[in-house]
C-alpha cells in the first residue's frame, strides 16, 4: 500500500510498529468467479478450516483492543458474501467501533438489498473492481460476459445508498491502455477513491504478463499528473515508487507528509484460516491468530520486524534515498526473486549511493 486510504487526520501520532493502520481480512477463499489475476486463486466452496464465527468475533475484539488507534478493517475474500455470517461479522465490527469496509465480488449475491443493508449497518466503504472502461475490456479481463454492466450497476447502487465507493483497477499490459478512460469512468460514477493495483505474479496472476519497469514508470507518471485534478483520492497498490515519481514531478505533486502504508508497516493481511501475513500478495505467514494474539505477530514476528527496517533492503532499493518513503514492493520482489529484501524489479530508478 503506497498511499493512505483516507485523510491525514487519522495518522496523527500513530506508531506503525505498534499497530497497523489497515487490516485486510480474507474471510473466505470461496468465490463464484475465476478471475485470471486472482491473488487468492479462489475456490468454489468454503474451506471447512475457515475461522468460525466465534473466532471471527474474537479477532475483531483483538483489533478493537489496539488502542488508541485500532486499524481500519477491510472484509474481503474470495468473496466475502459467500459467508452466511457476514452480516454478524460486520455488526460486531461496527459495534466495537472499528471502521469497516467490504470488498465483495460482483456476483448475483451482491444485490441492491445487500448493499442497502450494509448502508444501514454503517459500513464505511464498499469497493468494486473495474479493470477496463468498457464491457469489452473488463469482461475480457475477467473472463465473464456481463460483469462490466453488473459492476457499474453495483457501483452506482453503492453511491445511491450513501456508502463511499472505492474502485479497484488492476493494471497490466492488457489493461494499461484504458487508464485515461478508466479515470473518467471512476469520476463519472462518483467514486471517492480509485485504487490502482500494479499486478504481481502471485496466485493465478502468475500466468499474466506484468508491465516492464519503464511501462510502470510511464503509468505512474500519468497517474501522478492526473491525481491533483481528480475528484477522488488516487492511491496505488504494489507501486510504492509512486511517491518518488510524485516528488520528482515537483512540490505541487509531492505527497503531503502522510506516511507510507505498506507490507508489515501499517498494513497486515489475515487469511481465511487465521494466518497473518504482511500482505495478501506476499504469502508468508508470520503467525496464526488461533495460537497467538494478532498484536504479538504484528509487533514482534521477525518477518514483520524486518519489513519495517528499510536499512535491510538490498540492491537499488537498499541504496536509494527514497527507501524510507518507498522501499519498493516487497511482495513483487518476493514473487520475482524469492527474496523479500531484493530490489523492486518494476522500478527503473538508478539511485546514487547513500550513507547508511
Ligand atoms: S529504487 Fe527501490 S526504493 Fe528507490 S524508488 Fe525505486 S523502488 Fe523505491
Amino acid at each position: 500500500m503506497s498511499d493512505p486510504p483516507r485523510s491525514e487526520g487519522p495518522f496523527a501520532a500513530r506508531d506503525f510498529a505498534e499497530a497497523p493502520f489497515l487490516v485486510t481480512w480474507e474471510l473466505t477463499r470461496a468465490c463464484a468467479l475465476h478471475c485470471r489475476h486472482c491473488r487468492a486463486a479462489a475456490i468454489p466452496d468454503r474451506n471447512p478450516g475457515e475461522l468460525s464465527t466465534a473466532e471471527a468475533h474474537r479477532l475483531l475484539e483483538q483489533f478493537a483492543s489496539l488502542r488508541p488507534h485500532p486499524p481500519f478493517i477491510v472484509l474481503t475474500g474470495g468473496d466475502a458474501t459467500e459467508r452466511p455470517d457476514l452480516s454478524s461479522i460486520i455488526e460486531r465490527s461496527i459495534s466495537l467501533g472499528l471502521t469497516t469496509d467490504v470488498a465483495p465480488s460482483v456476483t448475483p449475491r451482491l444485490t441492491e438489498e445487500t448493499i442497502a443493508a450494509w448502508s444501514r449497518q454503517g459500513v464505511h466503504t464498499v469497493s468494486i473492481s473495474l479493470d477496463g472502461p468498457t464491457a469489452e475490456t473488463h469482461d475480457r479481463f475477467r473472463g465473464v460476459p456481463g460483469t462490466f454492466a453488473a459492476s457499474v450497476r453495483a457501483a452506482r447502487a453503492i453511491v445511491e445508498h450513501g456508502l463511499q465507493l472505492q474502485v479497484n483497477t488492476s493494471i497490466c499490459p492488457e489493461t494499461v491502455g484504458g487508464l485515461e478512460a478508466m479515470a473518467n469512468l471512476v469520476a463519472e460514477i462518483g467514486a471517492r477513491r480509485w485504487e490502482v493495483f500494479f499486478v504481481i505474479g502471485t496466485g493465478r496472476a502468475r500466468e499474466l504478463a506484468a508491465l516492464s519497469a519503464d511501462e510502470t514508470e510511464a503509468a505512474l507518471t500519468w497517474l501522478a499528473r492526473h491525481a491533483p485534478s481528480a475528484p477522488y483520492r488516487l492511491t496505488t497498490v504494489a507501486a510504492p515508487q509512486y511517491r518518488r515519481v510524485r516528488e520528482q514531478l515537483g512540490p505541487s505533486r509531492a505527497p503531503s507528509g502522510v506516511p507510507v502504508i505498506k507490507e508489515g508497516r501499517g498494513f497486515a493481511f489475515v487469511d481465511h484460516m487465521g494466518n497473518v501475513a504482511p500482505n495478501g500478495y506476499l504469502p508468508l505467514a508470520a503467525g496464526n491468530v488461533r495460537s497467538e494474539p494478532f498484536s504479538e505477530i504484528y509487533r514482534f514476528s521477525p518477518l514483520f520486524r524486518v519489513l519495517r527496517d528499510a536499512r535491510r533492503l538490498r540492491g537499488r532499493c537498499g541504496r536509494c534515498s527514497y527507501r524510507e518513503v518507498c522501499g519498493g514492493s516487497r511482495a513483487r520482489a518476493y514473487a520475482d526473486t524469492g527474496d523479500i529484501l531484493a530490489e523492486d524489479p518494476a522500478c527503473p530508478f538508478q539511485p546514487e549511493m547513500m550513507e547508511t
